[in-house]
C-alpha cells in the first residue's frame, strides 16, 4: 500500500510505534525531549506552525494518515492535528490512553487549573509535584509553612522553599515509598497520564491514605478512529 503516515509522538507508546515504521513515514516530536537517532523512519523535530501550517505539512509531504500519539495534557497540537485533518480531507487516528480510575481508599481531589490547585494545596505542608515544569514558574507563590517537591525530567535550581528533582520513569514502588517517606510528603499532585510507568506513585499515595489533587484533563477532540492500546494501534496499522 502506498500508505504515508505522520505519528505526533510524545508517549512512550508513540517511540514504540515509531520503531516499526520504515522510511517512508514520519516521526514528528515538539522537541523538548530527546529525539531518537536510530529509527528506520525519517524524524521531524519541532512545530508545524499551528493548525494551518500543519495542514500545509499535510499536503506538501503528500501524507495520506495522520496519527496523534501525544500525551493526553497536550490539547493544543491534538486539536491543531484534527482540524488540520478535517481541513486536507486526510483521516486522524489517535492514541489515547483511557484515565486511571480511583480505588477504593483512595482520596482523590479533582482540580481544574493552577488557582484550583493552590487553593486545594492550602491544608498542606509537604507536596510532592509530578506534573511537569509548570510549578517552576510559580516557586515565588509557595506560601511560609509549605516545602515543595518538584519532580520533573531534569533537575534544576529550586529555593529555600522548594527542591526540584530530575527523575524520569518508569518508577518503582519501593523507590517511590522511599520518596514520599524521605521527604514527609502529605500530599501529592498529578495529571492523569493513565500510564503504567508513572502509576506506583498512586499506589504509595493510597498506601499511605494521602490526598492526591488531580489536575483534570483537557477535552480532547473528535477524531476518525481512537485507540486506548498501542497493541490496538498497531494491529489495524498492520504492523
Ligand atoms: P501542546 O501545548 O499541545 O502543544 C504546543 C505546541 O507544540 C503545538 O501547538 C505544536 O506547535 C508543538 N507540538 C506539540 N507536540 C508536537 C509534536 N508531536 N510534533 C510537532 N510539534 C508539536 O503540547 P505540550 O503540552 O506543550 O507538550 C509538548 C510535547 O510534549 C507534546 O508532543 C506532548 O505529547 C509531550 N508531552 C507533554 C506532556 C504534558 O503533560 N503536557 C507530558 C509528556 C509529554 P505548532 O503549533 O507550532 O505546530
Amino acid at each position: 500500500m502506498n500508505r504515508r503516515i505522520l505519528l505526533l509522538g510524545g508517549i512512550t507508546e508513540a517511540l514504540a510505534l515509531a520503531r516499526r515504521l520504515g522510511p517512508q513515514h514520519v516521526y514528528s516530536l515538539a522537541g523538548i525531549g530527546r529525539v531518537p537517532q536510530d529509527l528506520q523512519c525519517q524524524v521531524r523535530v519541532g512545530g508545524f506552525g499551528g493548525a494551518e501550517g500543519l495542514a500545509g505539512y499535510l499536503r506538501e509531504a503528500g501524507i495520506s494518515l495522520l496519527i496523534d500519539a501525544t500525551h493526553p495534557y497536550a490539547a493544543q497540537i491534538s486539536r491543531n492535528a484534527a482540524k488540520a485533518a478535517r481541513s486536507t480531507g486526510i483521516a486522524c487516528w489517535a492514541l489515547r490512553r483511557p484515565a486511571w480510575q480511583a480505588q477504593k481508599g483512595d482520596d482523590w481531589r479533582e482540580v481544574d487549573d493552577w488557582a484550583g490547585l493552590i487553593g486545594a494545596l492550602k491544608p498542606f505542608r509537604r507536596p510532592l509535584f509530578t506534573l511537569g515544569r509548570e510549578p517552576l514558574q510559580h516557586l515565588d507563590e509557595i506560601p511560609p509553612g509549605q516545602f515543595w517537591t518538584l519532580r520533573a525530567l531534569e533537575a534544576c535550581p529550586g529555593n529555600a522553599r522548594c527542591e526540584v528533582i530530575g527523575a524520569r520513569g518508569p518508577f518503582r514502588i519501593d523507590d517511590e515509598r522511599a520518596l514520599f517517606q524521605r521527604r514527609c510528603i502529605d500530599v501529592l499532585i498529578s495529571k492523569n497520564s493513565g500510564s503504567v510507568a508513572t502509576e506506583p506513585k498512586l499506589e504509595v499515595a493510597r498506601e499511605l491514605g494521602l490526598p492526591v489533587l488531580v489536575l483534570r484533563r483537557p477535552v480532547l477532540p473528535g477524531v476518525d478512529r481512537i485507540f486506548e492500546s498501542l497493541h490496538d494501534l498497531a494491529a489495524a496499522l498492520d504492523l
